[in-house]
Order: structure tokens, then sequence, then C-alpha cells
């Protein structure tokens, strides 16, 4: 099956149960204090759990594009080095707002989601039930002092073995978007993709949640009963609701037969395109390969930022944009000896897998491919310099701990984002000392706010540090900016 069939699969098997289908939500976040990427298909429904706003439809399925490289969900470490995690992913998913199960198109809650999600995953798209794995909030004995979530247990335990039922702690099995928040309560499935010499071997039931590449989470049901305050405190939400998130391309990878999300079509061209671009080979040696999977993911989650309007720059999520890029382009340089942009050239074939299911991409193809190509040659002007800068730091550094101060100079002169110097430095065994370079960067804001002061005249420079819970919209546009935020 296609990547493109199994998300048409997807979408409709909800559709066959009264579930209206909804475009993706933009991955940049511009209207909520809270949240700087989607990183969640909920995210762009938080108003309708909260009840600050009335859900036009109750049952709402669709394919989002999600982002998490910063905040709660940062998966950014893990990226490349693993074959599952990526920025940029689809997160297919299916919601019900509010639980009242009066008639067929009505809300529902636990006992659809639950029985729907197996007969998609065993009936439909026949995955085999004993690769499968279930898992049950076992409850927290901590100030939220949280309840097992016994319903779940019991709808499962109608249709799956019980020894393929687990119970997890609040870490896997209680989802929060964020510091604050809608949240609650969530029960996944796990798929057990080794081979039968392998599963003799060990159980899957023991390498559930343990990081292990073949055995891993698919699917999440989350059943939204709180919103985590500002304050720390959860508060019951109006009404109860179903929020699932699958990843799609490990789906695909379940559905295809392969051992990597990279291994499924909706990886393989743009890995062959940079083989052939940088004259190497995926598959034999495994920094190369690490590179190859960072830039083919990377180049996603810029080409998507970018199609919804967010360019690369140097504050907020440009910034985080600009990060990303450059961690790609230096990958290319050290691991694959590339000393001239290629990443822009990567497009052209992400348009040709993704630009039909999200348009946006290919009406943005030109300025997309601009866009990198000016970045990559810029950060290339000074990488190389930079890089041997950063050498000869580590040949002097006495310790293990290289200088803050110095990492501050690449950043300010070379454009070295400071998660960069601390990933080269990890790689050659060191670390970075963070304060060293905060300081450093403080000294400089404070030389140019003395600097700006005098030409600034009476532009007031308003406090960020302020807490602030996120209380909603008001209706009238004119109000928004006055009633969005209220200070805590
Ligand atoms: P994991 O434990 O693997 O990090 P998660 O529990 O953080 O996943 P959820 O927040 O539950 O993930 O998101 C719902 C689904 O989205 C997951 O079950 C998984 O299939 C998928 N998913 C989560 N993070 C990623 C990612 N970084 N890349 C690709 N798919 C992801
Ligand atoms: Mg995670
Ligand atoms: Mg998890
Ligand atoms: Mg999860």
């Amino acid at each position: 099956m296609t990547s493109k069939e199994i998300r048409n699969q997807f979408l409709n098997f909800f559709k066959g149960k009264a579930h209206k289908i909804v475009p993706s939500a933009p991955m940049v976040v511009r209207d909520d204090p809270t949240l700087m990427f989607t990183n969640a298909g909920m995210n762009q429904f938080k108003e309708f759990f909260l009840g600050n706003r009335k859900a036009e439809h109750v049952r709402v399925a669709d394919s989002q594009k999600c982002l998490r490289v910063s905040g709660k969900h940062n998966d950014l470490e893990e990226v490349g080095k693993d074959t599952y995690h990526h920025t940029m992913f689809e997160m297919l998913g299916n919601w019900s707002f509010g639980d009242a199960a009066s008639s067929d198109t009505a809300g529902y809650f636990k006992k659809e989601a639950i029985q729907w999600s197996w007969e998609l995953l065993t009936d439909v798209l026949k995955i085999d039930k004993a690769d499968l794995y279930v898992t049950v909030f076992e409850g927290s004995e901590d100030a939220d002092n949280l309840e097992m979530d016994k319903e779940a247990y019991e709808h499962w335990k109608a249709i799956v073995p019980k020894n393929r039922i687990l119970m997890g702690d609040k870490k896997d099995n209680f989802w929060e978007m964020g510091d604050q928040g809608p949240c609650g309560p969530c029960s996944e499935i796990h798929v057990d993709i080794r081979t039968a010499e392998e599963k003799a071997k060990t159980s899957g039931a023991s390498l559930v949640n343990q990081d292990h590449p073949q055995v891993v989470e698919i699917w999440n049901l989350v059943f939204m009963q709180y919103n985590r305050k500002a304050n720390g405190a959860l508060e019951p939400l109006p009404a109860k609701h179903v929020d699932t998130g699958m990843g799609f391309e490990r789906l695909c990878m379940v559905l295809q037969g392969v051992k990597s999300n990279y291994d499924t079509d909706i990886f393989s061209p743009i890995i062959r395109e940079i083989e052939t671009i940088t004259n190497t080979k995926y598959g034999q040696n495994e920094d190369i390969d690490i590179a190859i999977r960072v830039i083919a993911d990377h180049v996603r989650a810029v080409a998507f930022s970018i199609a919804d309007g967010q360019l690369p720059s140097n504050t907020g999520a440009g910034y985080v944009i600009r990060r990303i890029l450059r961690r790609a382009i230096r990958y290319g340089f050290t691991f694959l000896g590339i000393k001239e942009p290629f990443m822009f050239r990567l497009v052209n074939v992400l348009v040709s897998v993704m630009g039909e299911a999200f348009p946006e991409l290919k009406q943005q193809r030109h300025l997309i491919e601009n866009v990198v190509r000016e970045e990559e040659h810029s950060f290339l002007n000074t990488l190389e310099q930079g890089l041997v800068l950063l050498e000869s730091v580590i040949q002097s550094t006495k310790t293990k701990t290289v200088d803050g101060h110095k990492a501050f100079e690449l950043y300010d002169t070379y454009g070295f984002p400071i998660d960069l110097t601390a990933l080269i430095l990890e790689e050659k065994g060191y670390a970075l000392d963070e304060k060293g370079f905060e300081k450093a960067m403080q000294e400089q804001k404070e030389r140019s706010k003395s600097a700006s002061e005098i030409s600034k005249g009476d532009w007031e420079i308003l406090s960020s540090d302020v807490e602030q819970e996120f209380v909603g919209y008001d209706l009238l546009e004119a109000d928004v900016k006055l009633t969005k935020y209220r200070r805590v």
C-alpha cells in the first residue's frame, strides 16, 4: 500500500463513522502564546476542549502536519539517530468534541475510540493482532493524585488478551500538550515488527516504551478530561472529549513491511536524491546514514515552515527554522563532504512526494527553493572558518568543557546556533559551558540595549516575562488583543 493510499484509508474509515474530514491547520502557530509550532493534531481544537468555542462538527478527522523541536515535545536530539522520530511529521487523528453518545453521529468516548482504533488497525489495515500491545494509565500518587483508567482497561479487555494490556505511568500515559492546556489519561497502541527469531528471544511486552526501533508506539488515544492551569493545578473540563494521534510515517513503516520510517515511500525518494546529489550511499556507514536521515528529515521541516509563511530569521519561530536548516547543512558538510548549497535541490522531490496532500508546498515551491538556497549560501560562507575556530578552541581546552564565551563568538561571528556548537562538541566528547554562553549573550544584549536606547526615543519595551495564562479569545475581533491573556 502506498503512503497516499494509507492516508486515504484512515480518512475514509473515519468518514464512514460520520466524521467530518478537515484540512491540517498550519504548522506554524501565530495566535497562541503557549505554543510556537503545532505539536499535535489537537492543537487547532484546543478552544473546543476548553469550552471557549463550540465545534461545528462533533466528529472530526484529519492529517495534521506537526513539528516537535521546542517546548514540551522536543524530539530534535533523536532525529536521524533513531529511525522513527522526526522533526516534522504527519499526525493522523480522530476527535469527538463532547461525549453524549445519544445517536450515531453524536459525540463518543473511550468505548468507541478504542473499538474503532482496533477495527481500523486489525480488520481494515490487517496488522497482525499478535504484533500489537496496548497500554492503560495506571494512575499517579503525586500532587495530581489521579486514578487508574479502569474504564479504558475494561474496554480493552473486551477485545485484547489480558497479557497484551500493559499499565503505563504518567510519563507515557497521561498526555499534555504543554505546561498548560487540555490533557488527560491515554491509551496507546504499540506494534512489534521484529523478526520471528527476535520475537522468540525477548517478549515484545518488555520492549514497549523502551526506545526499541522495532517495537514502536503508533497510536495514542487521549481522553481529554482536564485543563492544566498556569499554576499547575488540574481542573475538570466542562465536557469530555476524544483526541487521538497516530504517527503517519510509523504506520507506513508497519504497513509497507520495512524496518525504518526512512525506508517508506515517504522518505526513500528523498534519500535516493540525496545519494545522487552528494554521491554517497545510504546503508553502509552509520555516520553517513545519520547525516542522510537528518537532511531528509530537516528539509521537510524547513520546507513546510516556509510554505506556511515562516521564513528563517534570528528570532522566535524563524530562528528555530534557521537552526534546523543550519544543523542539516553542517551534517552535509562534515559527513557527506558537501561544500556548496544542495538542500534546495531536494525541494523538487519533496513536492512530488507530498505536494498533492499539501498543495501549499507546490504553490510555494520557488520561494522555498530560493530561501533555502540563500540560507545555505550564507551559512556555508562562515561554516568552514567556524569549524576551524572550534577545532582550535578544543585543542586549547584543558578540561572537557568548552568556554561559553568562545561558543558565543561562534554564534555571533560565524552564525553557529548554540545547540549546533553543543552537538559538534558532543560528537568530540566535550561539553559546553552553557552558562558562560548565556552570560556572554546577556552582556552583548546590554551593550546593544544601551546603544539603542540613545535612538529609541519614546518606544517602550514591554516586559515579556510576566506569567500569562491563556483564557481564550474574545469573539469581538477588536478586543482580541485585550482579552486573550490574563496576567496571573
Ligand atoms: P514517542 O513516545 O515515540 O516519542 P509520543 O508518546 O511522544 O511518541 P504522542 O504525543 O503520543 O507521541 O503522539 C501521537 C503519535 O504521534 C505517536 O503515537 C507516534 O506514532 C507519533 N509521533 C510522536 N512523535 C513523533 C515524532 N517525533 N516523529 C514521528 N512520529 C511521532
Ligand atoms: Mg515523544
Ligand atoms: Mg510515547
Ligand atoms: Mg504517546
